[in-house]
């Protein structure tokens, strides 16, 4: 087995699973992203305590990789302030344009499962979508 099929792994089980999709208590904010190519339409709730996210989840309809995607990026964020959560999705979108170093990208954690999603153009909106959804809330919230 290599690298690569346990990357795979962590996608399949967390699009089977569906560990984080549910919708959260009196969540902070609420952020629908779409992805109209692909018919993905997922909506991102956080919970903040002062700066630091302290719970996420997501509800709707999308694929195994935008779904699976948005699991693991809950998973890596929660307890992170939301700095360190906005460098952590700047770092997902430069891995998938290619842009970041190897040194970087180990902070993904098991979203570096998403490394070689851009050999897949059709499928890289999918990846990026939570994510891109993450950056503009804590864009918004930083602006308040
Ligand atoms: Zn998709």
């Amino acid at each position: 087995m290599n690298l690569n099929d346990v990357y795979s792994e962590v996608i399949l089980e967390h699009s089977q699973n569906k560990f984080n999709k549910k919708h959260l208590e009196n969540p902070d904010v609420c952020k629908l992203g779409s992805n109209p190519n692909c018919g993905d339409e997922i909506t991102l709730e956080l919970k903040f305590d002062k700066d630091i996210i302290v719970d996420g989840s997501y509800t709707g309809q999308g694929c195994a990789i935008s779904t699976s995607s948005a699991s693991i990026m809950i998973d890596l964020i929660k307890g992170k302030t939301k700095a360190e959560a906005l460098e952590l999705a700047n770092i997902f979108i430069g891995m998938i344009k290619k842009e970041v170093d190897e040194e970087k990208i180990e902070k993904l954690e098991d979203a570096q499962a998403f490394k070689n999603i851009s050999n897949m153009p059709a499928r890289v909106k999918c990846a990026l979508l939570a994510w891109y959804t993450l950056k503009g809330i804590l864009e918004e919230v930083a602006n308040k």
